[in-house]
């Protein structure tokens, strides 16, 4: 599931193979236009500083929420109220219109600036827990990854942002046991300790 939510989200972009390098991609201008043409943002302009800085901190509100999420937490009830702070940023009012088709209704922003963008953002994180399912928003388990991801699976089981993490932690997790046993143990011996199944 695509939403802005979860792309602010993974602005703040870590390398999955554990080099310890990290990009903030919110402070990359590239990134940043990518981001508003993909979802429709343009029209509140140029975003100055202290729109990438109420960016960053809705960013950081919901980073929080989603780490109790992924470990079967509900969010804080102060962190909530945040999020409902950002939401009446961006107030709208009820349209309606007519057309060929007939009668329409809807919501229209009362204005399009940075405050209503920071508000679609934080709806699109209300909308994955009231209209999508709040246990399916994930944190990635490379934990040199991150990557936030909404778990479309069947049954709610994927664990890695993609394929390639989890095969890294595979990997990892063989070397470990390696270490752990650095000499292959003579044909017959016991399983020795720490050397089992981890
Ligand atoms: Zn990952």
């Amino acid at each position: 599931m695509e939403s802005p939510c979860l792309d602010l989200l993974n602005s703040e972009w870590h390398d999955y193979r554990g080099s310890g390098r990290s990009e903030d991609r919110l402070r990359q201008p590239a990134w940043l236009k990518d981001f508003v043409g993909r979802w429709g943002f343009g029209a509140a302009g140029r975003p100055g500083p202290d729109d990438i800085e109420a960016l960053a901190n809705l960013r950081a509100l919901i980073r929080r929420m989603v780490d109790r999420l992924s470990h079967g937490r509900a969010p804080a009830d102060r962190d909530l109220a945040a999020l409902d702070r950002v939401l009446a940023r961006g107030p709208e009012v009820v349209r309606l219109t007519k057309d060929a088709d007939g009668y329409h209704q809807g919501s229209v922003p009362l204005r399009q600036d940075w405050d209503w963008v920071l508000a679609r953002i934080a709806a699109s994180f209300a909308d994955l827990l009231t209209h999508g399912e709040p246990e399916r928003v994930k944190v990635c388990e490379n934990p040199d990854c991150g990557w936030v991801f909404y778990d479309e699976s069947k049954n709610r089981t994927r664990r890695w942002c993609e394929d390639v993490c989890g095969n890294l932690m595979k990997v990892r997790r063989f070397r470990e046991r390696r270490k752990a046993a650095p000499s292959p143990p003579p044909a017959g011996a016991p399983d020795e300790p720490g050397g089992g199944t981890a």
